[in-house]
């Protein structure tokens, strides 16, 4: 019996004007395009989990507002009646695309990690990521679009979070909720559990069911079980649905569930609309900003210039829109 797909996360890419420390995808500026998932995979797979029955989808990346085919990929998961969330960092969210996201009834999800700017900043690894996300996600809520935020507890503003959540719903943001972290990407080197190499732990035990995460380098059952590909992004999805390579996953991770090695394992812990799903994780202050991450220090050193990101995608979303 062939089986169903609930949602889906779209991974387009790693570029991001941002480089937090955590990130679970390994994003930031200096991440190629070439790393970019097509935009004929992104609506052959779309088609094909349209008739699986895929009700959700999520785009992330990277930063998905960079990607140039974005507002094409959007339309084409509206077109087929999806409900679609965009997990952002909001900081090149300006009037054309909060035009469309209002127009097209598009949910927004972003991170925020403390009221306190320089806080937020050390995570994100960029002075004025705090106010530029801020002021997007208060004009989002002007126009009613709906936005999801998570506070993720990190080493940086461990103890706050509770704070923070109570900062946010003060301001009229009903859902925040406070996530925790995972060992994926540059998670993975993080505290505290830096010594446990079970690549299981931190999934939720529930990302083998109904969800598929479609990325660069591969589909996964969830974006954080990157070490369990389970297809290619050129593969048909119905094919993947039916491999062995799912059946596997789904096999450990139920033996792994029913011997209550997973503490999240349970029917509310990752619902089809990703609502427990975030891609941050927390991650050590000491891989924020170091020589050994040849990554320069300061606020604006080697940042991709969210204008030059903005002019690259309004090229190419406003030929697709037919706007000139
Ligand atoms: S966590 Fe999000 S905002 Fe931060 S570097 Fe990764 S993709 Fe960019």
């Amino acid at each position: 019996m062939e089986r169903r797909l609930d949602f889906m996360w779209v991974e387009v890419g790693g570029v991001c004007n941002l480089r937090c420390a955590h990130c679970y995808s390994d994003s930031g500026p200096g991440v190629e395009r070439t790393r970019d998932l097509a935009i004929q995979t992104i609506l052959a797979r779309l088609g094909e989990a349209h008739e699986l029955g895929l009700r959700a989808i999520q785009f992330i990346g990277g930063e998905p507002l960079s990607y140039p085919y974005l507002a094409e990929a959007i339309r084409a998961a509206v077109t087929r009646g999806l409900d679609v969330e965009v997990f952002t960092n909001a900081t090149l969210l300006d009037e054309w695309w909060l035009d469309l996201l209002e127009r097209e009834r598009i949910r927004l999800a972003c991170s925020v990690y403390s009221s306190d700017p320089l806080v937020h900043d050390r995570i994100t690894n960029h002075h004025g990521s705090h106010e530029s996300t801020m002021a997007a996600i208060r004009a989002a809520a002007r126009r009613g679009i709906r936005t999801r935020i998570a506070v993720i507890e990190v080493d940086q503003n461990m103890g706050t979070t509770g704070d923070t959540v109570g900062w946010l719903r003060a301001q009229g943001f009903a859902e925040v909720r406070v996530d925790r972290r995972r060992k994926v990407g540059r998670g993975r080197d993080c505290q505290p559990d830096a010594t446990n190499d079970d690549p299981l732990d931190g999934l939720c035990g529930r990302c083998h069911l109904s969800r598929l995460a479609l990325t660069p380098f591969g589909v996964f059952p969830c974006v954080f079980a990157r070490s369990h590909k389970v297809g290619e992004p050129s593969d048909s999805l119905h094919d993947v649905l039916d491999g062995s390579q799912l059946r596997e996953f789904s096999a450990a991770m139920e033996r792994r569930c029913d011997q209550g090695n997973n503490a999240n394992c349970g029917p509310d812990a990752c619902p089809p609309d990703s609502s427990g799903c975030s891609p941050d994780v927390p991650c050590s202050p000491d891989n924020t900003c170091g020589p050994d991450e040849g990554w320069p220090c300061g606020p604006d050193s080697k940042f991709v210039s969210a204008s030059a990101m903005r002019d690259d995608r309004n090229d190419r979303t406003h030929a697709v829109l037919g706007i000139s």
